[in-house]
């Protein structure tokens, strides 16, 4: 039951490297495998690892990317190709959660009519009883009665004024009030004034935010 790919070994180029650990057969894309840097070393997640003691061979290539490469800045440079590449990869991953994403919405889908289509069901059978005990109550006149199953409570409710046409209530004068004239910062003007003279305002902080990175792919691109 092994994948194919646990008997090839992985080679170094094929791993990423970020803060947090790497990932390993970068040209497997879907299958790619992440190693995490922890505190008692470098764990992998794959099925040999679950199940062995030894090192997987996602841990032995990352343990052999960083004995050839051990100092961070001799690392290669991403080539052009290389990103790319990995760009395609992306692209890729993107298709795999789409296709998840509108398989569960599916699945949703279905078991939301499945619920509505059985409460509704359940609902009706439960308004009969409702109905009958509410009945009872008033023919009893009681508003409260403690049964050896619960509890019946009638309770009379306020009722509810809903303003549909407010103009012609407020012509009627009678209902109006003033709301006094509110002081409200204008974010534009601060923005312009914190931006152009760097000055942080008593009242405000300033959070500076990291570039954002954004990718586009070509339609019909991957794969
Ligand atoms: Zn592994």
């Amino acid at each position: 039951m092994e994948a194919i790919a646990m008997t090839q070994t992985v080679s170094t180029s094929e791993i990423i490297e970020s803060e947090t650990g790497f990932l390993v057969g970068v040209d497997y894309g879907d299958n790619a495998v992440e190693v995490l840097r922890t505190e008692s070393g470098l764990q992998c997640h794959c099925f040999i690892a679950q199940v062995s003691h030894d090192d997987c061979e996602h841990i032995r290539a990352v343990r052999d990317y960083l004995a050839s490469i051990p100092m961070s800045e001799d690392r290669p440079m991403l080539s052009q190709a290389d990103a790319d590449y990995y760009l395609s990869k992306l692209g890729e991953l993107d298709n795999t959660m789409a296709a998840n994403n509108e398989s569960a919405n599916t699945q949703i889908k279905r078991i939301k009519l499945w619920l509505e289509m059985e409460n509704m069901k359940i609902q009706d059978k439960k308004d009969y009883y409702i109905l009958a005990m509410d009945n009872w109550m008033h023919l009893m006149e009681l508003s409260t009665k403690v049964l050896v199953a619960g509890t019946l409570k009638v309770r009379a409710q306020q009722p509810e004024i809903v303003v549909n046409d407010e103009d012609a209530v407020l012509k009627d004068g009678r209902f109006t009030r003033t709301i006094p004239e509110k002081q409200a910062i204008d974010k534009a003007a601060l923005r312009k004034h914190v931006l152009d003279t760097g000055e942080e305002l008593e009242g405000i902080q300033v959070i500076l935010k990291q570039h954002k990175f954004s990718y586009k792919l070509n339609p019909g691109g991957s794969s």
